[in-house]
């Protein structure tokens, strides 16, 4: 069964899903775009958490709780800078995608929602970005074992909400 992908405009941090999926930086110490937003929402309290994981390599990612959130977790994920796509970026794109959807399924979580990893400051071209999100999160959940359902993709402003429109579109 397939599941479902939404595109949403909304700002990720007045979601009450299960977890949201913060786009950070290595030191996971808090910065700007949706990352500063996430920690002001969230309070003092993620970033006491976080100060206690040690950073996250580009790539990978790590759970924490939302505190003074809506949603329940908070999954940090360090997408790429975009350095003209010759660096291994579409490759750590998909793995951040992939390894927030195993910490979720590990962590019992049912509805997610990410924003669009690395398409701010860090530069990545947002339709490439967007055609990688979809089709590593439909690889991840094809088998319907997770139970994750739905998936939302957070659509902060109109290029994004449009590759999103575009890219969802293409039937599978
Ligand atoms: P990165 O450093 O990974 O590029 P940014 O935070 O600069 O991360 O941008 C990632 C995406 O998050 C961008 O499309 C940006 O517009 C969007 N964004 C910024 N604030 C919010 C928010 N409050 N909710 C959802 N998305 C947001």
């Amino acid at each position: 069964m397939a599941v479902t992908l939404e595109a949403v405009r909304a700002d990720i941090t007045r979601l009450a899903v299960d977890a949201i999926v913060n786009a950070a930086n290595e030191s996971l110490l808090g910065g700007g775009g949706v990352d500063g937003a996430i920690h002001r929402a969230a309070g003092a309290g993620l970033l006491a958490h976080c100060r206690t994981l040690g950073g996250c390599p580009t790539g990978e990612a790590r759970i924490t709780p939302g505190f003074g959130l809506p949603a329940r977790h908070v999954i940090h994920t360090v997408g790429p800078v975009w350095r003209g796509g010759s660096h291994g970026e579409a490759d750590l794109l998909a793995a951040c995608y992939r390894n927030c959807l195993r910490l979720a399924t590990e962590n019992g979580v049912k509805t997610i929602a990410f924003p669009a990893i690395s398409c701010g400051v860090y530069g990545y071209p947002v339709m490439d970005a967007t055609r990688i999100a979809v089709h590593e999160t439909r690889a991840a959940l094809r088998s319907g074992a997770s139970g994750i359902e739905p998936v939302q993709f957070v659509c902060f402003g109109d290029e994004v909400w449009n590759a999103y429109q575009k890219v969802l579109s293409v039937p599978v």
